[in-house]
C-alpha cells in the first residue's frame, strides 16, 4: 500500500469560515497549539452522507474548547453545517470527519492571554480502523502508561495533549505485534484503549467502566442503549484488571474502531461471540439510518 502523506492530497479542507485546497490548509509552526497542545478535535464517522450523531460531537467538540479555557469562535449550527460541507466538497458519503480547533500565533507564551482560536475541519475515505472483520478479533497488549486523575488533566476532554499516553501506548503495542493497548486508570483500574471504550461480557451480562477518567463515547453510549434495547443488562462499575480473566468477550466502541471484538489483552484469551455479534450488527444498522431515524431508534 502507497502512503499519500496528509499535506499532500487533493481535496479541499474547511479552515477558519471557508473551503481552502487541502495542500493550502498550513500554520504557522510558531502557533499556541502546538507548543503547549492547546487544541482539541472530534473524530466522527458518515454514513451514507450523514455524519454519525454529529450533534452530539459538535457539542463534545465545543465542550472540549472550555475544559481548555476557550470558546470556539463558530456555533455549533454553523459547525455541523461545516462539517456536511467538507464531506461534500471531497465527494465523500462515508468517510472519516477531523474537526480541530486550537489556539493560534498571536502570541506565544505559556500564558494563552491574547491568543485567537482556529477551526479547521477534514474529512477523508477511511475504511475500517483494525480491518475489514471486526469479528475476527484484534489483540491487546497491556499499556505501562497509566490514564491521568481528572486533578491532573482535563479528562472528559478531547483535547491533544492526553493523547501523548495513546501515542507511547499504541507505539510500545504495535511494537509487541498487538494493534492496541488497554490502559489503566491512575488506581490501576481498567480505563480504555487509546482510541475506543471496551466492553467484557461477564457471566452473559455486559460490563464497561465507569468513565470517570476517559471518554464517555459516544459510541460506547450508543452500544449500551442498544444492549438495553436487546434486553441485555448493562452494568456501568469500577473494573479491576483481575476480572479480565473471567470474561467470555470483550470488544471495543468507539468512532473509529466501531464495535470490535477482541481476542487477546496480554495473556488472556477471549472468543469472539454472541452478544459481540449482535452489537456490531445493531450499531451497523444504526448508522446506516438517517439522523432522524437515529435520534428516534436511541430514544
Ligand atoms: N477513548 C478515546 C481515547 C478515544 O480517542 C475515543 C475516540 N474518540 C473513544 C474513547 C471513543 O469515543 P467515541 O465513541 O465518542 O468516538
Amino acid at each position: 500500500m502507497t502512503l499519500v502523506p496528509f499535506d499532500d492530497r487533493d481535496g479541499w479542507i474547511w479552515w477558519n469560515g471557508s473551503l481552502v485546497p487541502w495542500r493550502d490548509a498550513r500554520l504557522h509552526v510558531l502557533s499556541h497549539g502546538l507548543h503547549y497542545a492547546s487544541a482539541v478535535f472530534e473524530g466522527e464517522r458518515a454514513y451514507r452522507g450523514h455524519i454519525f450523531r454529529l450533534r452530539d460531537h459538535t457539542d463534545r467538540l465545543i465542550a472540549s474548547g472550555r475544559w481548555l479555557g476557550f470558546d470556539i469562535p463558530w456555533s455549533a449550527e454553523e459547525i455541523d453545517a461545516a462539517s456536511a460541507a467538507v464531506l461534500a466538497a471531497n465527494g465523500l458519503t462515508d468517510g472519516y470527519v477531523r474537526p480541530i480547533a486550537w489556539r493560534g500565533s498571536e502570541t506565544l507564551g505559556v500564558s494563552p492571554a491574547g491568543t485567537g482560536v482556529q477551526l479547521a475541519i477534514a474529512a477523508w475515505a477511511w475504511p475500517s480502523y483494525y480491518g475489514a472483520d471486526r469479528m475476527q478479533g484484534i489483540r491487546l497488549a497491556e499499556a505501562v502508561w497509566k490514564r491521568p486523575s481528572p486533578e491532573t488533566a482535563p479528562t472528559a476532554a478531547k483535547c491533544t495533549s492526553l493523547y501523548t499516553i495513546g501515542t507511547l501506548s499504541k507505539q510500545r503495542a504495535e511494537a509487541e505485534g498487538c494493534s492496541d493497548a488497554l490502559m489503566l486508570d491512575w488506581r490501576g483500574r481498567v480505563a480504555e484503549t487509546t482510541g475506543a471504550n471496551v466492553f467484557f461480557v461477564i457471566d452473559n451480562a455486559l460490563h464497561t467502566p465507569t468513565p470517570d477518567g476517559f471518554l464517555d463515547g459516544i459510541t460506547r453510549r450508543t452500544v449500551m442503549a442498544l444492549a438495553r434495547q436487546n434486553q441485555m443488562t448493562v452494568i456501568e462499575r469500577p473494573m479491576d484488571p483481575g476480572e479480565i480473566a473471567g470474561a467470555s468477550e470483550v470488544f471495543l466502541a468507539g468512532t473509529a474502531a466501531e464495535v470490535t471484538a477482541v481476542r487477546e489483552i496480554g495473556p488472556h484469551r477471549f472468543t469472539p461471540g454472541r452478544i459481540t455479534e449482535t452489537l456490531m450488527r445493531g450499531y451497523d444498522a444504526l448508522t446506516a439510518c438517517p439522523p432522524a431515524e437515529v435520534a428516534r431508534n436511541l430514544g
